[in-house]
């Protein structure tokens, strides 16, 4: 479960409308879901199917941005509906829409049945975000009626896909991105079909308060006539950008690190290879009049001397020729242990012949 749930700013109200009986929607604020459903069915029916799946969809909707999981959701809401209906909860026929909205930090995942809506205003400029299931939507998308003409057409209610009669039936979900300042608003039909997208773009933008904001729509779509039940849900996206900062310091923070490692990684290696390297060579030199064997180099790399002791000879260096004792002054330096101790063994046999040789001369 996620525990970093932002709680946004929202206002919300749900209202019976001017001509209605009874209200059969239903909305449910429950961080990080936000969710409203239009119920249908006649004699209080609609309301209870709207309510199973707002409470379905509270109890099983993901709380993080979980396509599949919301997807589950809805189906299992729908499945609660048709239940319901068998076992005479409500009426056998019952039906309801579903907007459901989950947002976290940035990440915005609706899922829609019906002709319930979600519309962002983003820089002051109203988007719808989802597509109705409605003979309408079909009608204005291929064309055959205008946007205008199915606001007052006398078949506008009639939806294709709702929750609680087939099914097999299937949300279609959208995922998006939010940015701070945006304002989220979710609301069933009796306020989409009674108010211009102009008007619900202007009360939207006017006010900062969310609250103010709901009742305002609410107000317009029962002064416009009122025809249906109105829910609106409104969100203000408040916190995202200091929550994409805190991703972007994260990642920079990763970046440091993965380039530590590497740095730490590559100067382990260099050192691995130079100190195998070293501790494979080897060189001769004077020490106190006589030849000493290391392994390892001569010179210091970056102020580091590699070298360990091997072995003090006992070859004095009063014994060898003056060119070989000035080399070993400085170092000779050899590309093994073997290589060094041969050389060792060969001045000592120049030195027994050389002693040999005056030992004879001296016969
Ligand atoms: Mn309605």
């Amino acid at each position: 479960m996620k525990t970093n749930v932002h709680l946004f700013k929202t206002g919300s109200r749900t209202d019976v409308g001017k001509v209605r009986k009874h209200n059969e929607d239903s909305l449910i604020i429950k961080p990080p879901l936000y969710a409203v459903a239009d119920g249908m069915g006649g004699h209080e029916a609609g309301e209870v199917a709207s309510d199973i799946a707002i409470q379905t969809i509270a109890n099983e909707a993901p709380t993080s941005v979980d396509p599949n999981a919301l997807r589950a959701a809805v189906v299992a809401a729908n499945k609660a509906i048709i239940q319901g209906a068998r076992e005479g909860v409500g009426r056998p026929g019952m039906g309801t829409t579903l907007t459901a909205a989950v947002i976290e930090e940035d990440d915005l995942l609706i899922a829609q049945v019906g002709d319930s809506r979600a519309y962002l205003l983003h820089d002051g400029e109203l988007q719808q975000l989802t597509r109705d299931h409605s003979l309408m939507e079909e009608l204005v998308s291929s064309g055959q009626i205008t946007e205008e003409e199915a606001r007052y057409h006398p078949n506008r209610s009639i939806i294709t896909r709702a929750l609680g009669s087939d099914p097999t039936a299937q949300p279609d979900l959208y995922e998006l991105q939010v940015s701070a300042g945006d304002r989220l608003l979710l609301c069933s039909d009796g306020l989409s079909g009674m108010l211009e997208p102009e008007e619900l773009e202007r009360i939207l933008a006017g006010d900062e308060d969310p609250q103010k904001v709901a009742d305002k729509l609410v107000d317009a779509a029962n002064a416009a006539g009122g025809f249906d039940n109105i829910t609106v849900l409104v969100i203000d996206i408040d916190t995202v950008r200091p929550r994409i900062e805190q991703k972007r310091r994260r990642h920079f923070r990763i970046g440091i690190i993965s380039f530590l490692l590497v740095f730490l990684l590559l100067t382990a290696a260099a050192c691995t290879g130079l100190y195998l390297y070293a501790s494979n060579s080897a060189f001769l030199i004077a020490e106190d009049g006589q030849v000493s064997v290391y392994r390892g180099l001569t010179g210091d790399i970056a102020g580091i001397s590699l070298k360990w002791h091997e072995e003090s000879t006992g070859v004095a260096l009063r014994d060898l020729n003056t060119t070989t004792a000035k080399r070993l002054e400085q170092g000779v330096q050899m590309d093994s242990l073997d290589s060094a101790n041969e050389l060792i063994e060969q001045y000592r046999q120049q030195i027994d012949q050389r002693k040999s040789g005056d030992l004879g001369v001296g016969n």
